[in-house]
């Protein structure tokens, strides 16, 4: 078999990898739906795949791992090794879990970090009274992550929240040194939530980047005892081109809470630091980020080994990054704990492929599907939602 052709669309503002094969058989990848800008990035590797064997995955993606890099530079190469293991899955009629070594579980857990809704202030009563919302979504969350300190607007709506001036611009542009005030106002957010859920649901929060390390410390410890599920990206994160593993070791050996890092890393040589110095307790790479599932795969069994936990980062994924998700979670060993369920918006997206279970979460859990490939595929409603520029994508 042979790849025949590259395309990318920009469908409901996700950026779509199909490749097509001289089997007739292709593949689908998806990149998250804040990346419409990547379509000339992914075009860039057509030439370098056309008329390889698209069912030898790692072959290809010699050709074009090199060329990708930390968030959002991995996505284009995320998206392309995707869409060749769901060709690959394809032709041998197979879930592609089964390619990555088999299912050690029939339902993966996912949690809540996509289905949040606007908060009235920064109050603690605010915070608490989202997290109630969060829970009680019909997908029956048992684990919900919520935004705090650098990770929300506390920076911008409490006055001296910090030592910097608040920045306007960017994603999670603020880093700096906490005011006393605004250390108090994060831990007071932070008990308010933990007390407004039930016990058996668990809170996870997004707290970065942009901590100095002795904030880090004070925070983690600050929050000991109230069983949060873990802290996310406090030193450095999404959109941060580099890993900082050291100062993350030194937070991690003073205190219980456990540090969570990783969604902007690509590939497993970036982990390696993280991972052989335990400097983080939980590590959650997006696979459409990270280099692509069997990256993702890689990646964790090497954390289990090392004691470290896998939660993987997924909220702009879509519904191809969902598939790619269970699939890949499938296989994952013990360390797994649940990865970010993503939600397809706008809501059309549900309406144009064919796959999907119709309760798609039942308890915060995925039952896995058995359907060759991602075992989800476009359907004849989608080409009505190309762009103009687009309207050859699907061949027809
Ligand atoms: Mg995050």
């Amino acid at each position: 078999m042979k790849i025949t052709d590259l395309k990318c669309a920009v469908i409901g503002g996700f950026p779509v990898v199909r490749i097509t094969t001289d089997a007739g058989i292709d593949g689908i990848g998806q990149a998250e739906n804040w990346k419409p800008n990547l379509k000339p990035h992914i075009l860039y590797y057509r030439d370098m795949i056309l008329g390889l064997d698209p069912t030898n995955v790692e072959a290809v993606m010699q050709r074009i791992r090199r060329m990708g890099s930390f968030k959002p530079w991995g996505a284009a190469v995320s998206a392309i090794e995707i869409a060749l293991w769901d060709i690959a899955g394809k032709a041998a009629n197979l879930p592609i879990y089964k390619l990555l070594g088999g299912k050690v579980r029939d339902k993966v857990r996912v949690y809540n970090g996509a289905i949040r809704f606007p908060l009235r202030d920064q109050s603690p009563e605010a915070y608490a009274e989202d997290v109630r919302k969060m829970a009680a979504s019909p997908e029956g969350f048992s684990l919900i992550k919520q935004g705090i300190a650098f990770h929300s607007r506390m920076p911008n709506d409490i006055p001296g929240y910090y030592t910097g001036d608040p920045r306007a611009w960017g994603r999670h542009p603020h880093r700096g040194m906490l005011s006393a005030a605004g250390f108090r106002h994060t831990v007071a957010c932070v008990e308010a939530m933990r007390n407004a859920l039930p016990a058996h649901i668990e809170l996870a929060l997004d707290c970065g980047p942009g901590f100095l390390p002795p904030d880090a410390v004070r925070l983690a410890q600050a929050v000991e005892g109230m069983g949060i599920a873990w802290l996310e990206d406090m030193l450095t994160g999404d959109y941060v081109p580099y890993v900082s593993a050291a100062q993350y070791r030194d937070v991690k050996a003073k205190t219980s809470t456990p540090i969570h890092t990783g969604e902007q890393i690509y590939l497993r040589q970036n982990f390696m630091e993280l991972i052989e110095t335990h400097a983080v307790d939980v590590i959650g790479p997006d696979p459409l980020d990270v280099g692509g599932i069997a990256e993702l795969k890689w990646i964790t069994e090497y954390a289990d080994i090392h004691g470290i936990a896998m939660a993987p980062h997924g909220t702009g994924d879509g519904i191809f990054g969902l598939a790619a998700l269970v699939q890949v979670c499938a296989t994952l060993p013990d360390n797994y704990i649940a990865f970010e369920y993503p939600l397809a918006r706008p809501e059309w997206w549900y309406d144009i492929v064919d796959g999907l279970p119709d309760v798609i979460v039942k308890d915060s859990y995925i039952d896995v599907w058995d359907r060759p490939g991602l075992g989800v595929t476009f359907n004849k409603n989608a080409q009505k939602y190309l762009l103009d520029e687009d309207k050859g994508f699907f061949d027809l």
